[in-house]
């Protein structure tokens, strides 16, 4: 049985950073996430927008962002399971093991965990509408993976998210016209994008629904409806973008003993959860202080790591010590 000290269940930011801490630690690491790439929310939603709110990165692409935080996570060559979806955990050996099980695998040990699962394994909630499955991702998209797609096209946006209203105002640069469609006349969006949008060159037709996508090979234009009236209207769109939010189903964390405040795992100021070796960062946990950024998710991580040591061996301290006396060779 090969045990590993940490198990990091997501390889997004906080998890990432998590893996580079175990690594300066010392600590025998494997970071395991369902998603076919590292970096979570970061590549998997808006790998070509900005980020401002980095410390050290006045801005930097999220998918840059995503690179090199892979890169520091694999300085001291942690496992890397990709495309592995945790859906277990099981106490072995009067629990000072845990068994993680995984939609691939049975054979994952480690000594404890750090669960930055993020919004956990989300998959974007589908349009409930006949389309050609061929469409998704070549003119079809739940995310924006290369937005010079859209350029000079006609694109129609579903949603009043922050992702839809953040690419209508960026798309209206570049495409040829935008529609940004949207079931109700309230938006979840910051309302100072929402007043953007307003200024920019964006058709926004609240009150409005995808009845019908035209065309066999590509789309060949789009029927909307007014949900109040039934009336509809065509458009002739060529790509459309839907940001409709996401499933969520984080159950099976309650079935692992876990305290939840809602959708995410409650933990202390180290980071701890209520289960003895389990830790949580990120996204996914919740604290009095909580803020679900970046920068604080790494923060969070950091100390999940540092005290996740001190439960593994009792007589290390929590402080790691300053980097900066290392001599590392990157
Ligand atoms: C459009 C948009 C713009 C944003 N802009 C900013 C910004 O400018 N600044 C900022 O600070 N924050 C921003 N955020 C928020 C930021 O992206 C998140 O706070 C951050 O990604 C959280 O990191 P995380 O590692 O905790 O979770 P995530 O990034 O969500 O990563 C979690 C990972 O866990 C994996 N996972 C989940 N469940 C399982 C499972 N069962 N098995 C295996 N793997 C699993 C997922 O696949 C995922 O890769 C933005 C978010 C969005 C959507």
């Amino acid at each position: 049985m090969d045990v590993y000290d940490i198990t990091i269940i997501g390889g997004g930011p906080s998890g990432l950073f998590g893996g580079f801490y175990a690594g300066l630690r010392g600590l025998k690491t494997k970071i395991i996430d369902v998603l076919p790439e590292l970096g979570g929310q970061l590549t998997a939603l808006y790998p070509e927008k900005y980020v401002y709110d980095v410390a050290g990165h006045p801005k930097i692409l999220a998918k840059d962002l995503a690179k090199n935080l892979g890169i520091q996570s694999q300085l001291f060559k942690p496992a890397i399971c990709l495309d592995e979806k945790v859906i277990n955990l099981i106490h072995q050996q009067n629990d000072s093991v845990w068994q993680v099980l995984t939609d691939k695998s049975s054979d994952h040990y480690t000594k404890s965990l750090l669960l930055a699962l993020g919004a956990g394994a989300c998959v974007p909630k589908k349009l409930d509408l006949d389309y050609n499955p061929a469409f998704e991702n070549t003119c079809i998209f739940y995310s924006v993976k290369n937005k010079d797609f859209f350029r000079g096209k006609n694109v129609l946006i579903i949603g009043g998210g922050d992702s839809a209203v953040d690419w209508a105002n960026e798309f209206s640069t570049y495409a040829k016209h935008v529609t940004l469609i949207h079931r109700r006349d309230q938006f979840r969006a910051v309302q100072t994008s929402v007043e953007e949008m307003a200024k920019n060159k964006v058709d926004v037709k609240t009150f409005y629904e995808l009845k019908e996508i035209k065309g066999k090979d590509r789309i060949e234009g789009v029927v909307i409806f007014d949900n109040r009236t039934g009336k509809e209207e065509a458009l002739p769109i060529e790509a459309i973008l839907i940001n409709i939010g996401f499933v969520i189903n984080l159950d099976f964390l309650k079935s692992w003993g876990l305290k939840m405040e809602g959708n995410a795992i409650s933990v202390n100021e180290k980071m701890e959860t209520n289960v003895p070796g389990i830790y949580a960062a990120g996204d996914i946990c919740s604290h009095p202080a909580k803020l679900k950024l970046i920068a604080t998710g790494a923060a969070e991580a950091a100390t999940a790591v540092n005290f996740a040591v001190t439960y593994i061996n009792p007589s290390a301290k929590a402080f790691p010590g300053h980097s900066s006396n290392l001599n590392l060779s990157i």
